[in-house]
């Protein structure tokens, strides 16, 4: 089978069509990994070598499970509807979030800017949102358990302060979901 891994293998230099992605473990094309018996390794091969692929897939996975019952899951254990971002939360501590932007109307003209995931990068909120204070001149505050609204339009200017500050944070983690409505 040495001929079969090699071509599954990423070479390096050469960009691999998403579509067109096959995996190492099962040698399958990657949307079939799920109904794959070793799901589990797949992931584990897609996450060592297909990063980018992981992602999608566990996400999409993890939409599906809403609907079927969870048997890509390790535990069986049972599972609460719409609990979702909490099972992964849970399943991985230590995986860093997105973070995500946004802005929210305020009065009339007005909006403020929310911006959450922070600490899932292990960074203080307070300390966050007086750094924004001081960046943006103008009120911030930790308004939930991973959130902070700053009081004004900042969002175009936010992703810059996120990545000077904090130089761990990509900004491929940071997505920005564009105006909320309240
Ligand atoms: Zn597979």
């Amino acid at each position: 089978m040495a001929s079969l891994e090699q071509r599954n293998k990423p070479q390096p230099g050469v960009n691999y069509p998403m579509t067109l992605a096959y995996c190492g473990e099962c040698s399958m094309p990657l949307e079939y990994c799920e109904y794959h018996p070793n799901y589990q390794k797949c992931k584990q091969w897609l996450e060592k070598n297909l990063p980018d692929e992981f992602d999608k897939l566990v996400k999409l996975g993890d939409d599906r499970k809403d609907d079927a019952d969870g048997n890509t899951e390790e535990e069986k254990k049972p599972q609460k509807r719409g609990g979702r971002g909490n099972i992964k939360t849970k399943n991985k501590k230590k995986e860093p979030q997105n973070i995500t932007l946004s802005r929210a109307p305020r009065g009339k003209k007005k909006f403020v800017t929310v911006i959450t995931g922070l600490s899932s990068f292990e960074i203080d909120l307070k300390d966050a949102a007086k750094y924004f204070s001081h960046r943006f001149s103008c009120g911030s505050s930790v308004t939930g358990e991973d959130e902070i609204v700053i009081q004004g339009d900042v969002k175009d200017d936010l992703m810059d302060a996120v990545t000077e500050k904090w130089p761990e944070i990509s900004e491929d983690s940071i997505e920005d979901l564009g105006d909320l409505k309240r």
